[in-house]
């Protein structure tokens, strides 16, 4: 395994650019449909490896087997870390959850009429960021929805002209300790996290009489989401690079038909300092992420959404590890050198220690 010293801590300065940091080939881009999502297809893709395979079907036994982290403790912190993203259905609404905060046959009053005069997009816009910040989110981005982007078996109105995005920072200590058990904690707590924030963030929208589809993962791809609205660059471990969090977050988005004003994309030199790194190439478990010196528009399986000049990752084969490994992986967000930049000392030190 390399070292980060090898590589060094990316200085960088960030530029805003006129159009998002990404080439496609419109001859080759199709919308992805949701059915090729790996997750998807482990239900009814008999033809590949991880048909009917689940992570945790061998906990009990690794737990059995006393390695650190991957204690049974370690595995009840990060299943707990999930229940409210997997249980609290407010948090990927599309309807307002609460009509009021007391029964409305008691004080008449229905918040969401008349709407709200968003006459000037630059003020709401900031609204809607001091609020998402507030409850928690650690960046937040705007822009028009690239319809490119709507996965192809989702279906959203033309009136849901913008798109809200949403980073939400990950424990740096958590995913300091990729594969173990407690960065799937970490992440864990990221997705209950943007449930939370979701949920918040709709009901203010409807609040003002406005629409707000919340979404996670689902209804569109959400990394090219938070490149265009200026999060950040697309980077070789597949992921969304931040300046603030590096790789070390989860995103999620909110269609609404509120008027806003959209930023800018950004770029900081992520794809340059990617062609020479490699870092998370060299320590992927299961070789899942390209070596290639140049992005390209080849696909490595069929869960890639083809189209687009990068380091397609073989999501197959990151599968099929979490299967080996009893839970999720988080290593390649661990190795990056804009992960270790943006981590307290901890984390770091971790890191150099590999
Ligand atoms: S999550 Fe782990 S297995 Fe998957 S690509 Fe990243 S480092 Fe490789
Ligand atoms: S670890 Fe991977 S994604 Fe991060 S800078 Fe290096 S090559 Fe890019």
């Amino acid at each position: 395994m390399s070292s980060l010293g090898e590589r060094g801590i990316p200085r960088f300065r960030v530029r805003t650019i006129e159009s998002p940091p990404y080439t496609v080939d419109r001859s080759r881009l199709r919308r992805f449909n949701s059915k090729q999502i790996v997750f998807d297809r482990i239900t009814w893709d008999s033809s590949w490896k991880g048909y009917m395979c689940m992570y945790d079907e061998h906990v009990l036994e690794m737990v059995s087997e006393g390695k650190p982290g991957y204690s049974r403790l370690d595995f009840a912190l990060a299943y707990a870390s999930w229940i409210v993203h997997d249980a609290f259905e407010g948090g990927f609404s599309w309807k307002k959850i609460k009509l009021n905060r007391t029964p409305v046959a008691t004080i008449g009053i229905d918040w969401t009429k008349p709407r709200y005069e968003a006459d000037d997009p630059h003020k709401i816009s900031n609204h809607i960021k001091r609020a998402a910040n507030l409850f928690g989110a650690s960046q937040v981005g705007i822009c028009r929805l690239n319809r490119d982007w709507i996965y192809a078996d989702a279906d959203i109105s033309e009136k849901f002209e913008n798109v809200i995005v949403f980073a939400v920072e990950m424990d740096a200590n958590g995913i300091a300790a990729s594969p173990a058990v407690p960065a799937a904690v970490a992440t864990g707590l990221g997705y209950s996290k943007m449930a939370f924030i979701l949920a918040l963030m709709g009901e203010f929208i409807r609040n003002l009489g406005y629409e707000a589809l919340q979404c996670g993962n689902d209804t569109a791809l959400s990394i090219p989401l938070a490149i265009d609205a200026g999060l950040g660059e697309l980077g070789r471990n597949g992921l969304l690079i931040t300046p603030k969090n590096g790789p070390r977050v989860r995103l999620c988005k909110i269609f609404t038909d509120l008027p806003l004003e959209s930023d800018t994309p950004i770029e900081f030199g992520v794809k340059k300092f990617c062609k020479k790194c490699k870092l998370c190439a060299e320590n992927c478990e299961t070789d899942a992420i390209s070596m290639d010196d140049e992005p390209s528009f080849e696909i490595a399986c069929r869960s890639n959404n083809p189209g687009v000049l990068k380091w397609y990752v073989d999501v197959e084969r990151c599968y099929l590890y979490w299967c080996e490994n009893g839970i999720d992986c988080s290593t390649c967000i661990k190795v990056c050198p804009y992960n270790i930049a943006s981590s307290p000392r901890p984390a770091r030190d971790t890191e150099r220690k590999l």
